[in-house]
């Protein structure tokens, strides 16, 4: 059997991995759209950022400075984790800080067209075998 391969590990995953759909725009108009898939280590270390960034809404997730545009990046994020309800995220970061963690979102991923990005379904869920019941983002 394939096994699928966690995009920021590269270790094949026996659990359902989840796949996260990014997209951002630079202040100089480049758009940029990616597909990266995740195991539950390396989800739950990933998204245990993000629920923290849910709280401050006009702040860099990094360095929690106050961060605006032209000179934020705003990350959205289509979430899909096998068991649990689409999430549909935004990540703030200050120019300066999306330099340095730009490769969390780029690490293994697939780059997209644009257009590509969102609207797609939600993988059946499995409750009875859900690796991702320890995530907390939906219980
Ligand atoms: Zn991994
Ligand atoms: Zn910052």
């Amino acid at each position: 059997m394939n096994r699928q391969k966690c995009s920021v590990c590269g270790e094949p995953s026996r659990a359902k991995l989840a796949t996260v759909y990014w997209r951002w725009t630079w202040p100089s108009g480049d758009q940029r759209a990616y597909k990266q898939k995740y195991d539950p280590t390396c989800g739950i270390a990933l998204f245990s950022r993000i629920t923290k960034s849910q709280a401050g809404a006009e702040e860099c997730v990094m360095c929690e400075e106050s961060a605006k545009w032209p000179n934020a990046i705003y990350v959205h994020g289509w979430v899909y984790v096998p068991g649990h309800d689409q999430e549909e995220i935004e990540l703030i970061h200050c120019e300066e800080c999306f330099l340095k963690t730009e490769a969390v979102y780029t690490q293994g991923a697939e780059r997209l067209a644009d257009r590509e990005v969102g609207g797609r379904g939600t993988p059946a869920p499995n409750p009875a075998d859900d690796p991702w019941a320890a995530i907390g983002l939906h219980p």
